[in-house]
């Protein structure tokens, strides 16, 4: 067993299992029964879509409860987990649901003498790798697509964050989904995690979280059974804000919401500006000010919008990286110290800083912190070599009002999705993840079943 902490005042809140390679040999081989048996792979699309409807109805009946979980367990603003992660996960598994009674086949154009069909099937055992900082809406996003296409499933949650991962899959149970066909072993990365990576039985890994972690499912793939793997891995998303912005505040307000929510602590957070140099002064204010009006609170307060950070081990090391940024020269505007809304709790200040070096670690290291670092650009030109010039590519945003310059800009940075004047709008239509170092492979939109399927070619003589 090992004690789950809450971040909102370090207690603990639950004891969890610490699942060992042996527990997640059982759950792989039960996971592979399952699939064998076909109970669930070769099931009527509509029986699939039947019982993943009926574990988000589930989902709903419980969703304060796990709104609860959620924001004790990672220190979540009670107001997000409830309009948030736990619409967005149930959303999330009803639109595969929907989605997977209406996916045809195809035929390939051949001679008269064959009929040959490209339909899709299931991998297999798919295990599934999931960080802390959005535990039930990253569940939901490996989950839905893998289990609509009728995989089995052995999933993996971070060690700070198993509560919801287990309470989504009793519902499931509860739902009707046959044994086996879902499995989650809490448990530790070195203990749980590699094993899961390195199974022979295990076809194919999906895993968000870090670049280091990712490279080492690579790794165990390549040394097991060469499984698929992709990787949804971190970033350091860049505002590109051009002089010819149409609207400052409204840009303001994107920028601060897309680094403080969460607390900083989401892979494609905005966690720098681009701007040109007429702007820096009026932009660095306005941001400043946006960050004094964020204060950090109780977690458990529905009126709060700035919680904990996942866990007092992690905000000591934001921290760190903000003093480091000072020592390296960088102008501290506003925020870079610990707060204590909560007794016992890991809260930090919405902290805003320019840096001056685009080498310095504040620039290039992801920071997963609510810490935002503000570039200097000469012109556009300047400002697209400086936003691409980390090693991340999973998010970015440009600004301006000539509707030109703003999609020649967008075609020339170097990331999965662009926003144009706005920032974090989307949908489970669209697809998201990275390229570079953020990794490959995307989450969401029915370009998400390919993850989970492959292409079986049948070949008939006629
Ligand atoms: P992490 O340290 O990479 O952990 C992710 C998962 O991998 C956890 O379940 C972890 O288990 C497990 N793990 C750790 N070491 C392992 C090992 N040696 N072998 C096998 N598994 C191992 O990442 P995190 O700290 O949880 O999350 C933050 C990172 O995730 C950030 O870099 C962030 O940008 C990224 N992220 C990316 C996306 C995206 O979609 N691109 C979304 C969210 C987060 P334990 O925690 O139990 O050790
Ligand atoms: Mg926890």
């Amino acid at each position: 067993m090992f004690e789950d902490i809450s971040p909102r005042d370090g207690s603990v809140v639950a004891e969890v299992a610490r699942g060992s390679a042996d527990d997640i040999d059982l759950a792989v081989r039960a996971a592979r029964r399952a699939f064998d048996d076909g109970v669930w792979a070769l099931a009527d699309p509509r029986e699939r879509k039947r019982v993943l409807l009926r574990w988000a109805s589930l989902i709903d009946e419980h969703s304060e409860e796990l709104a609860q979980l959620e924001s004790a367990d990672v220190g979540h603003p009670i107001t997000d987990a409830r309009n948030v992660d736990v619409p967005n996960a149930r959303n999330c598994i009803a639109w595969y649901a929907e989605a997977i009674d209406k996916v045809y086949g195809e035929i390939a154009p051949t001679g008269a003498d064959a009929l040959a069909l490209v339909g899709r099937e299931p991998l297999g055992v798919v295990g599934a790798v999931i960080p802390w900082n959005y535990p039930l809406i990253i569940t939901a996003w490996k989950l839905a697509p893998a289990l609509a296409t009728g995989n089995s499933v052995v999933l993996k949650p971070a060690e700070q964050s198993p509560l919801t991962a287990l309470a989504l899959a009793e519902l499931a149970a509860e739902a009707g989904l046959p044994d086996g066909v879902l499995n989650v072993v809490p448990g530790f990365g070195e203990e749980a995690g590699e094993p899961l990576g390195r199974h022979p039985l295990v076809d194919k890994i999906t895993f968000t979280g870090s670049v280091d972690v990712g490279r080492r499912f690579l790794r165990y793939a390549g040394e097991s059974n060469g499984k698929a793997v992709s990787l949804e891995l971190g970033g350091k998303s860049p505002h590109v804000v051009l002089a010819d912005v149409e609207d400052l505040d409204r840009a303001v307000d994107a920028i601060g919401w897309g680094i403080f929510y969460n607390a900083g602590q989401t892979c494609h957070a905005g966690s720098r500006v681009v701007v040109e140099r007429g702007l820096v002064a009026p932009l660095a204010e306005r941001l400043t000010q946006f960050a004094r009006e964020m204060v950090p609170g109780d977690p458990a307060d529905p009126s709060t919008t700035l919680g904990a950070l996942v866990s007092d081990e992690h905000l000591e090391g934001v921290l760190g990286r903000v003093e480091r940024a000072a020592g390296d020269g960088a102008r501290l505007l506003v925020g870079g110290a610990r707060a204590e809304p909560v007794a016992g709790g890991a809260y930090m200040e919405a902290t805003v800083l320019e840096a001056l070096d685009p080498a310095d670690p504040i620039v290039q290291e992801e920071v997963f912190g609510p810490v935002l670092a503000i570039q200097q650009a000469d012109d556009a030109e300047h400002a697209i070599a400086l936003a691409n010039g980390t090693g991340y590519g999973l998010a970015a945003a440009v600004w301006s009002s000539n509707i030109t310059t703003a999609h020649r800009v967008a075609r020339r940075l170097r990331a999965g999705t662009v926003w144009i004047n706005t920032f974090d709008a989307s949908s489970l239509a669209t697809p998201f993840g990275g390229v570079k170092d953020s990794g490959h492979g995307r989450d969401r939109s029915l370009h998400a079943l390919d993850a989970y399927t492959h292409l079986k070619t049948t070949w008939v003589a006629l």
